[in-house]
């Protein structure tokens, strides 16, 4: 094994607020993988810090606003082909902020910058409607409009594609933004907005708060200027926020948590089923909402997977994401790895059995964990871990299969293997999840596809990605020209 770079200094995060970079960092932020690495030394913002923000991109908007969509679309093409030339030094502070493999976060940078470059395109290509007019002489068209100032409040698994999905359609719609990523991993959203900064991005069109999410977190939210909140991160704190800024009666969209099933049928071949499996459930270290928590297996295959499954979980070895052959990173904190433990513990107290990963711990290294005897009241088939920890249940046929698939409270996404057609579309037709993917991980998504869930994983009123992204960040104006 060898590190790819030595131990950097610690960076300075900051607020970006009107166009500059300030506060003074007090809070670090380690290496989940070298504990004696500082990352980054953070500014603690508070209300007043939300306020400066809010008061710059108010300042700003209107100016952003009556650009044309060109004009706006060639800031966020220069911002794209300035992340790619940086892809490098940002993937490696997103792997030391953040603890996943170098490879897994050098995806997320690209795929970062597809989506600047995607909603860069968008902006020549603006739509709206030509309508039939009732009346003689009559041209009546919509437009788009922006809602003003929108807030953005991320979580840390994506540190960067996350705050990009919204911010670069929240842009491309000609608001301005205010954003606050979570406190673990403040240094990819600064790389995000130098991008954008050094590309031409006007002064105050995004600013950046840094801090408690129960102090600057909900200052923003909770701002009346601020028109609508994005949101992508736990059920408990979007819940919270959606009494907030329903409340004050601003628009707010919510993506938060999953307990996505797999289900594996019988004529399904266990070593391919186990693989599509694992990777969804140890990817990113199993920290994603698409990950695959629950593999719902029929009963002539379920011995060969789960012996299969034990036998690649094996092979997710976790480590430092930065030294090459890691194939699975960090843990992302102390509390996470402990809530991690908790999981694989009570699965353990209620019945299930550990058949891979129950071995001893180091550091913030969690071995990919796979419990077998689940019973779809266990807890460790009801909540979501956020953590490399994969169920396995039995069900008698697909029917049971996609009853136990839709009996817990998210619906984010789901996934099957099968080629039985028949099967499948059944499958599709009955699951309850905003994404379905058949003979496919259940993470992993395409920037150009709308993204969302059903029942608590989300809002389910607008989608995140692709074109859909751009109607939560704007609102429609009908116009109706006579022309006698
Ligand atoms: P979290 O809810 O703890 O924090 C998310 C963000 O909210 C952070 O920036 C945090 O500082 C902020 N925050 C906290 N309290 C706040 C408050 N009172 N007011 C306003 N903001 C506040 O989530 P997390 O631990 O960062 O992320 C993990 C969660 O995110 C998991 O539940 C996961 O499923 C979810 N997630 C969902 C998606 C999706 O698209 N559905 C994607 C990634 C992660």
């Amino acid at each position: 094994m060898t590190r790819t770079t030595a131990v950097a200094p610690p960076t300075p995060a900051a607020h970006l607020i009107a166009g500059e970079w300030v506060g003074e960092g007090t809070v670090e932020r380690r290496n989940p993988a070298r504990p004696d690495e500082v990352v980054a030394l953070a500014p603690l913002g508070t209300a007043a810090t939300v306020r400066d923000a809010v008061a710059a991109a108010t300042d700003a908007q209107p100016a952003w606003r009556s650009k044309t969509g060109p004009e706006r679309g060639a800031v966020l093409t220069r911002a794209a082909e300035l992340l790619t030339a940086r892809t490098v030094l940002v993937a490696h502070d997103l792997v030391r902020e953040e603890g996943k493999t170098l490879t897994e976060a050098t995806g997320e940078v690209t795929r970062a910058a597809d989506v600047l470059r995607f909603f860069g395109a968008v902006c020549r290509n603006a739509d709206g409607l030509t309508l039939p007019a009732g009346t003689p002489d009559t041209l009546v068209y919509t437009r788009r409009e922006p809602l003003g100032v929108v807030g953005v409040v991320t979580p840390w698994n994506f540190p960067i594609a996350i705050p990009a999905w919204k911010i670069a359609p929240a842009l491309a719609a000609g608001n301005a933004v205010v954003a606050k990523p979570a406190q673990l991993t403040t240094l990819s959203m600064q790389h995000l907005a130098q991008c954008l900064l050094d590309a031409g991005l006007p002064a105050g069109v995004l600013n950046l708060v840094l801090g408690a999410g129960s102090v600057v977190g909900d200052s923003l939210v909770s701002h009346p200027d601020v028109a609508a909140v994005s949101f992508t991160g736990s059920g408990t704190v979007g819940a919270g926020i959606h009494t907030a800024v329903s409340a004050r009666m601003a628009r707010v969209q919510l993506e938060m948590g999953g307990k996505n099933p797999l289900v594996v049928l019988d004529d399904a071949d266990p070593v391919r089923a186990a693989a599509i499996a694992a990777s969804g459930a140890f990817g990113l270290t199993g920290q994603a909402c698409t990950a695959t928590s629950r593999v719902i297996a029929t009963p002539g295959i379920h011995d060969a997977l789960v012996e299969e499954l034990a036998r690649v979980a094996q092979s997710y070895t976790p480590g430092d994401g930065l030294e090459s052959g890691t194939r699975m990173g960090a843990v992302v904190s102390e509390a996470q790895f402990a809530a991690d433990q908790r999981f694989v513990e009570t699965a353990r107290r209620e019945g299930g059995e550990i058949v891979a990963g129950s071995g001893a711990t180091d550091g913030l290294f969690h071995p990919a964990v796979v419990v077998t005897g689940v019973e779809p009241d266990h807890t460790i088939a009801q909540e979501e871990v956020f953590g490399p920890v994969l169920a396995v249940l039995r069900a008698d046929d697909l029917d049971h299969a996609t009853a136990i698939a839709n009996g817990v409270r998210y619906g984010l996404t789901a996934g099957i293997v099968s080629n039985d057609m028949r099967a499948v579309h059944r499958f599709v037709d009955q699951v309850e999840a905003g994404v379905v993917k058949v003979n496919r991980p259940t993470s992993g998504l395409e920037l150009n596809v709308p993204f969302g869930g059903t029942k608590e994983s989300s809002t389910n009123t607008y989608r995140e990605q692709g074109q859909s992204a751009l109607d939560f960040y704007s609102w429609t104006k009908s116009v109706y020209l006579g022309v006698d």
